[in-house]
């Protein structure tokens, strides 16, 4: 299996560590096929400044650099340095990320629900007690809404912590798939990507995004999985790549084949996981 982390991050975006080479280094170290670059793109200039984790518009440059720099440090090795975004599906985005796509030959996009529309981020550490909308169920159908819209948008090739609202451990009684059927149907008609995302067993929910439910769903229906690591600093990338394969290798009884996911518009194949 050649092991590949497609969502990672840059002191860019103010929450991360590390320079090009050291990400590099441990690339190297791990034995990764592929390093895939993917930071939280800025939101649109008239928005600015959105939040206080991520580039700004003006810091794209710097972020090109960035980019250009550790390829530079994975020149003669086997490694592939692949560049991306990591883009903020709120309502009326679709012309801005379209923009985004423009400015720069990204090899993918990752597209992520962090906020509800006019509510918040349901990854923010005010959430971490309370809901954000007055309850669970609401905060999950919204979440879901979001998620399913983002699918269907088409601007993304892989689905970042898909079921990010679960972070505080909140989750609502009773069949959870009434919120997430929906998107999966989405994806399946459009055959996008969806992470394993291990950073989620080290929040207080204490699992990878997605649960295993929805996994064996994703699995069930063909849906391409990767596996990121979603790392803020070098020692996290590709954290807990060995534990996902082999939590796919048990949920497809032992049948997990790698295959070549092509992204359209790019040039570039992405490694993705599924049943034979
Ligand atoms: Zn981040
Ligand atoms: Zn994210």
């Amino acid at each position: 299996m050649f092991r590949t982390d497609y969502h990672t991050h840059t002191p860019l975006c103010h929450h991360a560590e590390g320079e090009p080479e050291a990400f590099v280094a441990q690339a190297l170290k791990l034995g990764l096929h592929q390093y895939g670059i993917a930071d939280h793109a800025p939101m649109p200039p008239d928005a600015e400044p959105y939040d206080e984790w991520r580039m700004l518009t003006k810091e794209l440059p710097a972020y090109y650099e960035w980019i250009a720099q550790a390829k530079t440090a994975a020149e003669s090795s086997p490694l592939h340095v692949l560049c991306g975004l990591e883009c903020d599906w709120v309502p009326g985005i679709e012309d801005w990320v379209h923009q985004l796509r423009a400015m720069y030959p990204w090899d993918y996009l990752i597209g992520s629900v962090h906020y509800l529309p006019d509510i918040g981020s349901v990854d923010d550490s005010l959430y971490a007690d309370k809901s954000l909308t007055g309850s669970v169920e609401e905060d999950w159908l919204r979440y879901w809404q979001s998620m399913e819209n983002m699918v269907r948008s088409g601007l993304f090739d892989i689905v970042g912590h898909i079921d990010l609202v679960k972070i505080w451990g909140r989750i609502p009684q009773g069949n959870l798939a009434e919120y997430y059927e929906p998107t999966l149907q989405a994806l399946q008609e459009l055959n996008m990507a969806v992470e394993i995302n291990t950073a989620g067993w080290h929040k207080r929910c204490a699992e990878q995004y997605p649960s295993i439910p929805l996994l064996r769903e994703l699995l069930r229906r063909r849906i391409p999985i990767v596996i990121d690591s979603d790392a803020h600093y070098p020692q996290h990338l590709s954290r807990g790549w060995k534990e996902a394969v082999a939590l796919l290798q048990q949920l497809s009884n032992n049948n997990l084949k790698q295959f070549e996911h092509p992204v359209s518009g790019s040039s570039i194949t992405l490694l993705a996981y599924g049943s034979l």
